[in-house]
Order: C-alpha cells, then sequence, then structure tokens
C-alpha cells in the first residue's frame, strides 16, 4: 500500500466527530478525573460522620447486652453502616451516575430506573459485602498479627465466587442477555468464534442501551462462566460487519489471553497491600477521625476506618490499577488486528467512543487517568497495521 498515509487516515476517522464533539468529550472526561477526588471526598466524609455520631458502638452497646451472638453482632453492625453510608452518599450518587450522564447525553434512562437498580445494588451488596466483613473480623480475632495475609486470600476466593456467578445470577438482574438473533452479525461472529477457539454459545447480546448510549461491548465470568457480551448500542447506531468483527476480535482478545483471571490476581496482590495498610494505620486514622466509643481494630463499630483507609490508598493506586488495565487493552487491540485484521471496522468502531472518553489526552493524562489507551494511539495503531499488512483480505492470506 504504497499511498496509504496512516497519520492522515487516523486523522480522518477523528475527523468524524466536530470541534464541538471533541470539546464536550473533553469536559466529560476530565471532569470524570475529578470524579474519583470527589468520590473519595464523599466515601470519606461519610465515614468520619458515621464515626463521629458515635452511633455504632452504642448500636454494639446494645447487642452485647441482648446476649446476641458475635457473629450477629458483627453481622448488624456492618450492614447498619453500609446502610447509613451509602445513603449519605445518595445525592453524590445520582449527581455523579445519573444527572452528569443525563446532562452530557449518554444515558436515556429515567430517574425511577436508575434509582431502582441503585437499590438493587444496595441490597445485593448488603447481602453479600457484610459476609465478608464478618470472615475479616473472625480472622483479625483469631488470627491476630496475619489476619491481612489470610483476609486477602479470603478476599480472593470470594472473588473467584463473585465472577464465576457473575454472568448467571447478577448480570441478568440487571439486563436481558439472549444469544446473537440470526442474520450476517451472528455468522460473522460465529465464524470468527470458530477461528479463534471460542465457543460461538458464549456470545451474548444484551440491552445495555437502557443503561447507557455508550457503544460498548465487555468479557466477564471466569472458567466455564466466561463469555463475550455485546450491547445492544451496537446494533442501534448503523452497526457494519466490519466494525463488529474488529469490537469482538477485541473482546475475544480479552477471552482468549484470560484478562479476567490475570486482573483478578492483581486485585489479590492490591488486597493484600490494602489490609496490611489498614492492620498498621488503623490506630492512628482512628484518633485522627475523632470517633468515639471504638475499641481497637477488632471492633465492628470501628469499621468505617477500613473504608476510609482503603479508599485513600484506592484513590492513590489509580495509575497503576488503570495502567494494568490499559496494558490489557493494547493487548486485546492487538488480538483483534493478528486474528481478525478489521484495522478500518476495528478504528470505526473507536471513534464512537470518543464521546465518552477523549481522543488525545497528553501522555500523563493517560497514564494516570486512562484505562483505555486514547483513542487517537488506538487508531494509529490500526492504520500503522494496515500500512503494514494490508486489510480486509481473506483471513487464510491475511493469516501467517
Ligand atoms: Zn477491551
Amino acid at each position: 500500500m504504497a499511498n496509504f498515509d496512516p497519520a492522515a487516515a487516523t486523522q480522518a476517522y477523528l475527523s468524524i466527530l466536530t470541534p464541538d464533539q471533541h470539546a464536550k468529550a473533553v469536559a466529560y472526561t476530565q471532569g470524570g478525573h475529578w470524579l474519583l477526588l470527589w468520590s473519595a471526598v464523599v466515601s470519606i466524609i461519610s465515614g468520619i460522620l458515621v464515626l463521629r455520631s458515635g452511633i455504632l458502638p452504642r448500636l454494639r452497646n446494645w447487642v452485647e447486652a441482648s446476649r446476641a451472638k458475635p457473629i450477629r453482632a458483627i453481622l448488624l453492625i456492618v450492614m447498619v453502616d453500609a446502610l447509613i453510608e451509602s445513603v449519605i452518599a445518595l445525592p453524590w450518587d445520582i449527581y455523579a451516575h445519573w444527572w452528569r450522564e443525563k446532562s452530557y447525553g449518554l444515558t436515556s434512562q429515567a430517574f425511577g430506573g436508575w434509582m431502582g437498580e441503585w437499590a438493587l445494588t444496595n441490597v445485593l451488596s448488603l447481602l453479600v459485602t457484610p459476609l465478608l466483613i464478618l470472615g475479616l473480623y473472625v480472622l483479625i480475632r483469631r488470627a491476630k498479627s496475619t489476619w491481612w495475609l489470610w483476609g486477602s486470600l479470603m478476599s480472593a476466593a470470594v472473588l473467584v465466587v463473585v465472577m464465576v456467578i457473575s454472568p448467571v445470577v447478577i448480570e441478568p438482574l440487571f439486563n436481558k442477555y439472549t444469544p446473537a438473533p440470526p442474520g450476517p452479525v451472528r455468522d460473522a461472529v460465529a465464524e470468527m468464534a470458530r477461528a479463534n477457539g471460542v465457543p460461538s454459545d458464549k456470545i451474548f447480546i444484551y440491552d445495555g442501551s437502557k443503561q447507557s448510549n455508550r457503544y460498548t461491548a465487555n468479557v466477564s465470568g471466569l472458567f466455564g462462566s466466561a463469555r463475550v457480551a455485546m450491547s445492544d448500542v451496537m446494533f442501534k447506531k448503523d452497526a457494519d460487519l466490519a466494525e463488529v468483527r474488529g469490537v469482538v476480535g477485541h473482546e475475544m482478545g480479552h477471552y482468549a489471553h484470560h484478562h479476567v483471571l490475570w486482573f483478578s490476581a492483581a486485585y489479590v496482590l492490591i488486597a493484600l497491600v490494602g489490609f496490611f495498610a489498614v492492620d498498621r494505620l488503623f490506630p492512628q486514622v482512628l484518633k485522627w477521625t475523632g470517633a468515639k466509643g471504638v475499641e481497637g481494630i477488632s471492633d465492628p463499630a470501628g469499621f468505617p476506618v477500613f473504608g476510609i483507609i482503603l479508599t485513600c490508598l484506592a484513590l492513590a493506586s489509580t495509575p497503576i490499577r488503570v495502567t494494568m488495565i490499559r496494558l490489557g487493552e493494547s493487548d486485546a487491540d492487538r488480538f483483534s488486528l493478528e486474528r481478525v485484521n478489521e484495522p478500518d471496522g476495528l478504528s470505526k468502531a473507536l471513534a464512537k467512543t470518543i464521546e465518552y472518553r477523549a481522543a488525545s489526552p497528553g501522555r500523563l493524562e493517560e497514564a494516570l487517568f486512562y484505562d483505555h489507551p486514547a483513542v487517537s494511539r488506538r487508531i494509529r495503531t490500526a492504520m500503522n497495521w494496515k500500512a503494514a499488512h494490508g486489510a480486509n483480505l481473506p483471513p487464510e492470506v491475511a493469516r501467517p
């Protein structure tokens, strides 16, 4: 392809959006970086409010006086704390996750629908999280100085269970998942699945347009439940086959290279560091918050201190977390180009994600905040691939 210019081709894709649309995407994306900070602040403030109110120690005294089993006492205290903190944070959540999305035109979901899902998420979390936290307190009381080590192993086990059951039990509560309907799209996807060793009954379409207008697909589940799911938004915005192939090739990359498994392992390491930090910093942070009536790390009335320390660490480690995910995304793009060879299809689909992820951040902004590589660079990579390999050749010719 002697007269193909990758830089000009990249520019042509970026020009699909008007300068106004790019400016809006930049405002949305950079505002999103600030949301990370403000969300952490809201969560820390709600923890401090609960600690200073003394409500949890009063509750603890009350359940102890009623001679309830220690396990029930811990569960009750932790659930009350989770409930209070999520209610305190609710106005912020409404702003950050619904109102703001709505004002940028990124969701068409009505407030009632969003609120219903918020309630469902919180009920699920109230059922699962206190059990995990109960486990932590049992470990703190039994294993004392090494609880953080056992605690991260236990979190790993819980994480694996949640990921395995998520596509079967949790995700269907929020969306309807159906096998891709018959037609050229399903045929193309099934053909790719066969060529890449992904079982074709593992590819689903879900009604993602209910929550968000984002052009997106994902891989979820673990081991036998792992699958590729495409939002129906992909089929509404004049999907063409090259585009579907490019995107599904990317998702198959996540699937084939077991990214979910790798990220899970990384999260276990993060939990290990986090719990160790909680173990060391607990007394000092407890003092700073001005908490009343908390009797040390083994007292569940001090649980908001865990939240405060872990929130600070999560915020500080954002660049590590996003960089890890970003490397996985580059790997999935590479998989798509090598196996499916649809650089233009992939680029056309990527251009549609610019509206919620500004295309051309500086290198530092990308490193600190972007969990996907910048679209301008992803498209350039695809166009460089096209320049080097040609595109849209039959797979048996394109594949070495
Ligand atoms: Zn991806």
